[in-house]
């Protein structure tokens, strides 16, 4: 029997804002433990929350990003269960009327568009975190409460996915809506993004869903692909053996690239939801929906979709150029100085640039030269004032020591040399003193021909135009 996949995924960020959701402690990143906490984010008797107007919006504008309709009227419940991490035995989120639903989101699969449905977009305050110690000497665990009323926003999508290619594309666009909204600053290594997906194995052609897993504790993009190539693999073992998977939560294990069962997972009805008596409901107007969806930038998908139809690029260039916003403003920055064709700065910019960021573990906004010179390498080359080879060597000192490239092939004397008459010259020298390849050449041999570019290259330094060596080589040739 042949089976599918089917996978959803449920995606928490943390939101950038400087204060917690309810209360005004800072959300600062590695603070000493528990020094940023008050009586509100503890769970004091007593206390009353407030809402965080800024973490509102930042969670209002991902449900419009993800296309999902907007209720009138949004109000908050508590989820009730104990974890040493909550000290307040409840968690103030939303069940009964999510801020955003019925949504969607748009992949580029092998140059194809797909559809993942939204189910629902709300918002939450995180937990704090246990922290085991790593030494065996310590004994316990500690509790640090730093991260408890973080404003969170949960994303559960539709089990939409087929394949970890439809996974890893989810997250990379869904993480890039965050980013270019700057809702959140996605930084996984830290927890701030989690990615947490579903999966379960179902016969082809069969509609029921079989028993679903729950992975958690996946740190990484790579992880998580890693994770739902794992569970595939491992139920349909157990399918083929005729075993009847639980639905479950499992925990990945990095270090062994397994998951292993952590508990049977619970149903919503565990949690006793029951609406927040502390927060009264929230009324979105049309205005304040207007008004946050008019700060929306254009997003990651329409803006590879119209990179690759306005600069004629391919869907692997386009995807590349978008994939960081602040990278893609750097592209368009230079296409507006001009002097070079969309495809020729696509190229330096995908080749030479990125690899100049990746080499230095810089982000874009540390990159030492402005759009122009990128702009105005790219069409020296373009117009054949240099060679490709050279240009590299003008790319790395012009980053080096941010300069003009076209001071620099100035002052070096770099400047390709296409004058006919004088390659004519070094051409005729050549194939004067290479009587054996030019019969070779004459056998039939169509290496020799190579054999006669070297020293023609090597006489000029490099510098000849290589387009007019060939032409003028293969003129002579076929004259003598
Ligand atoms: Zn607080």
């Amino acid at each position: 029997m042949k089976y599918e996949a089917v996978i959803g995924a449920e995606v928490h960020a943390e939101l950038a804002t400087e204060t917690k959701l309810f209360c005004g402690c800072p959300t600062t990143f590695g603070a000493p433990p528990n020094t940023q906490t008050c009586p509100v984010c503890l769970g004091m008797p007593g206390v009353l929350p407030v809402m965080n107007r800024k973490a509102f919006e930042c969670a209002l504008k991902i449900a419009l990003a993800l296309n999902c309709r907007v209720d009138e009227i949004t109000s908050f419940d508590r989820k009730n269960y104990y974890y040493p991490d909550l000290p307040k035995n409840y968690q103030i989120s939303q069940n009964h009327r999510n801020l955003g639903r019925e949504g969607y989101l748009d992949i580029v699969v092998d140059g194809a568009l797909k559809r993942v449905n939204i189910w629902n977009v709300h918002l939450e305050e995180d937990a704090g975190k246990l922290v085991h110690p790593e030494s065996s000497s310590d004994s316990g665990t500690l509790v640090d409460l730093n991260r408890t009323g973080t404003p969170l926003l949960e994303i559960v999508s539709a089990p939409d996915m087929r394949n970890t290619a439809e996974v890893e594309a989810f997250m990379k666009t869904l993480r890039n809506i965050l980013l270019y909204t700057g809702v959140s600053d996605c930084k996984m290594q830290e927890g701030r993004l989690r990615f947490e997906p579903s999966i379960s194995l179902r016969p082809v052609g069969e509609q029921t869903l079989g028993a679903r897993v729950e992975v958690k504790n996946v740190g990484s993009i790579t992880a998580v692909v890693k994770a739902v190539e794992y569970e595939i693999e491992r139920q349909t073992k157990a399918l083929e053996s005729g075993e009847k998977l639980p639905q479950e939560t499992r925990l990945w294990d990095d270090r062994l690239s397994r998951t292993a069962s952590m508990r049977r997972k619970e149903t919503s009805a565990d949690y006793r939801y029951f609406p927040e008596p502390d927060l009264v409901e929230v009324r979105i107007s049309e205005e304040w929906q207007a008004k946050v969806r008019g700060t929306l930038p254009e997003l990651p998908v329409a803006k590879r979709l119209r990179f690759q139809k306005s600069f004629g690029l391919g869907d692997y260039e386009a995807a590349v150029l978008t994939d960081d916003k602040s990278f893609a403003d750097y592209y368009e920055a230079c296409l507006a100085i001009g002097g070079a064709s969309p495809k020729a700065i696509a190229n330096w910019m995908i080749n030479d640039v990125l690899r100049h960021l990746n080499e230095q573990r810089i982000e874009m906004a540390q990159f030492p030269c402005a759009p122009a010179r990128v702009a105005a390498l790219a069409g020296l080359v373009e117009k054949g004032t240099i060679g490709l080879g050279t240009a590299r060597e003008v790319f790395a000192e012009m980053v080096a020591a941010d300069r003009d490239p076209a001071e620099i092939v100035k002052s070096k004397g770099l400047a390709q040399i296409s004058d006919e008459s004088f390659i004519l010259e070094v051409v005729n020298r050549v194939l004067a003193a290479n009587a054996k390849s030019v019969a070779d050449y004459k056998a039939g041999k169509s290496a020799a021909f190579n054999a006669l570019i070297g020293p023609v290259m090597r006489e000029t330094k490099g510098k000849a135009n290589p387009q007019v060596v060939r032409q003028l080589l293969e003129k002579r040739l076929a004259e003598s």
